[in-house]
């Protein structure tokens, strides 16, 4: 493991890959997946969206099409915006009993009218690929091993990839949502890093990112990490993606960030690749898990 000075002096590694990362691991499971297909076993996955929110459709696209790549199997459940929360959950009982899937998705956000936290909890955590039920979010916050929600988990095997020794690290997470600030930082205390969570409420924000050895920016807005808030040499995670009028930006002001940064991560290209990636592996452990435990 390299230690964040050493990190510094090999200034070539500047920018993480997250393209490339996701690539060498999209391959090995290519090949898993090739070897569970000899034994007449394909991994599953299932999403289901509901309305018509443009983002949302974009994603599943993207998580369908990543799927037929790897050689899995995938469905699409589209549902319409009035569909009631029964006929939901019905449908979410039959997946959870059908043999071909392994992974259940939920696209979220779902429409006002429905109760979020009864949907996933009637996602079997078996196939909770997202790791949004709380079971898995209990395993996750105890510390037992189990499914890792995706975006943190990229982001972890991005700062392994480039060899960031997070042991007695000070690490700041800025955002604390369930998807991304919550548990990245469970993720990081894991792995021994001092963790300090930070919030629209935080205050004295620029004194705590100061002292950061790796900033974790899951905040939402364009630009909001500037590199007098930085210290020289941090790790910068930038997970932000903003759609503005010049395309599609972090929330992290790369151009000046990075003059100070050891690694960052870009958007494009950073985080957001890992994410889909991970939910890959995570529907092929499913996969693994439900069909060779039953036997
Ligand atoms: P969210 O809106 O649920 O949470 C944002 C967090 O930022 C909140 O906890 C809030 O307290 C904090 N915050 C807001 N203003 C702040 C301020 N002035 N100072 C400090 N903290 C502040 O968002 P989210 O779902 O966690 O997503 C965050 C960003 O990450 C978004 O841009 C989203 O699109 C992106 N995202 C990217 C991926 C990916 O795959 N790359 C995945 C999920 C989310």
């Amino acid at each position: 493991m390299l230690d964040l000075k050493e990190v510094i002096d090999r200034r070539s590694f500047m920018i993480i890959d997250g393209k490339l990362v996701s690539k060498e691991i999209r391959n090995e499971i290519t090949l898993e997946v090739q070897d569970l297909q000899s034994q007449n076993i394909v991994p599953g996955l299932a999403v289901i969206i509901v309305g018509e929110n443009p983002a949302s459709q974009s994603y599943v696209r993207n998580k369908q099409r990543t799927c037929e790549k790897l050689g899995m199997y995938s469905e699409k459940h589209e549902l319409d915006i009035d569909v009631t929360e029964k006929e939901l959950l019905t449908l979410i009982e039959t997946l959870n009993n059908t043999d071909k899937i392994h992974g259940i998705l939920v696209q979220l956000p779902l429409p006002k009218h429905f109760d979020e936290a009864r949907i996933i909890e009637a996602i079997d955590p078996s196939k909770d690929v997202d790791c949004f039920h709380p079971i898995n979010v209990g395993k996750l916050a105890t510390g037992v091993e189990s499914f890792k929600p995706c975006t943190p988990a990229g982001i972890i095997e991005l700062l392994e990839h480039y060899e960031v020794q997070l042991e007695g690290k000070d690490a700041v997470v800025i955002g604390r949502s369930n998807i991304v600030g919550k548990p990245i930082a469970l993720m990081l205390l894991e792995k021994n890093a001092t963790v300090t969570i930070c919030h629209s409420r935080t205050k004295n924000l620029e004194t705590k990112l100061k002292r950061a050895d790796i900033i974790v920016a899951a905040i939402g807005k364009p630009y909001f990490l500037k590199a007098d808030m930085v210290k020289e040499g941090a790790v910068i995670i930038d997970v932000g993606i903003n759609r503005i009028e010049t395309g599609l930006v972090g929330d992290v002001a790369f151009d000046s960030v990075q003059e100070k940064a050891s690694l960052i991560t870009p958007v494009p290209g950073g985080v957001g690749p890992m994410t889909i990636t991970m939910l890959m592996k995570n529907t092929l452990e499913a996969c693994k898990k439900i069909t060779f435990d039953a036997k």
